[in-house]
């Protein structure tokens, strides 16, 4: 297929980064995923505003703007005819000789950024998924996209050892969000989830559903919560991009509420799922 390397289209096989990229060396960037629903990129200026965000708290110049970046979204999806999938994109300080130190003005940023095909997670989305608590042992910015992953990886990774499909993170007793997502509980017909401070990342989703949640009477609240409230709760989901509004049936192998997607959680799929199809006819 064909990639994103700066403003140049190219052969994936032909993209070349080198070896003292900021990225690769000191994970100094940071990325988007964007997902892509029958050919047409979803929220995507959502997307491309956070990336700008991102890349202002680590006092990086961006290269491009955001109608160049929706461009290079239009032109990977039509050359790699992507119908069902996600974009990812990241942007990196530069490569300089290693130094922790930034980089003149004279070293660009490298942008880089390809399409993949995915499915969605229809059979997860029906029957729910279940999911572990972990230490949420990350930094205090976490309301940064950065592409330091690693205290996230190894909490994916355990939760996948444990036969679970996300690890739902806490501080001290206080649950902040997923290890790749944002967390709620929905306890007496009322949402909530962890407020949009500097200890999760403000999901696109997350704001979606926040806004499906007032356009509907839906009691919603940020506000955090605690473990207690949530092996106590009615229903569980998590959410992302590419999880959508995903139910959480099971914790710590615990069943939740009745073991199976609550009425909630189930109604903010409908929701999410009418959303997508009015982007669409748009
Ligand atoms: N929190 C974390 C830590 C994430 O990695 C993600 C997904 N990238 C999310 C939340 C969900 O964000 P979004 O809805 O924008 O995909």
């Amino acid at each position: 297929g064909k990639v994103l390397v700066n403003d140049q289209l190219i052969e994936r096989t032909e993209a070349v980064i080198d070896i003292e990229d900021r990225g690769y060396q000191f994970g100094d960037g940071v990325y988007e995923v964007i997902r892509v629903y029958d050919g047409d990129a979803f929220t995507a200026e959502e997307h491309l505003d956070r990336f700008l965000q991102s890349a202002e708290k680590i006092k990086m110049k961006m290269p491009y703007d955001k109608q160049q970046m929706l461009d290079f979204i239009d032109l990977l999806i039509k050359e790699n005819h992507l119908h069902d999938g996600s974009i990812y994109m990241q942007v990196t300080r530069g490569t300089t000789s290693r130094n922790h130190i930034f980089p003149g003005n004279d070293i660009k940023p490298v942008l880089t950024a390809y399409t993949k095909e995915v499915e969605r997670p229809k059979e997860k989305l029906e029957n729910g998924v279940k999911a572990m608590v972990a230490d949420d042992i990350r930094w205090l910015r976490c309301d940064i996209k950065s592409l330091n992953l690693l205290p996230n990886v190894l909490a994916k990774q355990e939760a996948m050892e444990q036969g679970c499909y996300e690890a739902i993170l806490h501080r001290d007793g206080t649950v902040t969000e997923g290890s790749s997502s944002n967390a709620y509980v929905v306890k007496d017909g009322k949402v909530m989830t962890h407020p949009a401070t500097n200890l999760i990342l403000n999901g696109i989703t997350r704001q979606v559903i926040l806004q499906l949640c007032q356009a509907n009477q839906i009691p919603v609240t940020e506000e955090a919560f605690q473990l207690e409230d949530l092996r106590t709760a009615d229903e569980i989901f998590i959410s992302s991009t590419t999880s959508e509004v995903m139910p959480v049936v099971q914790l710590d192998g615990q069943s939740i509420g009745d073991g199976k997607p609550g009425p909630l959680t189930k109604k903010l799929q409908t929701l999410f799922q009418e959303k997508i199809e009015a982007v669409k006819t748009q």
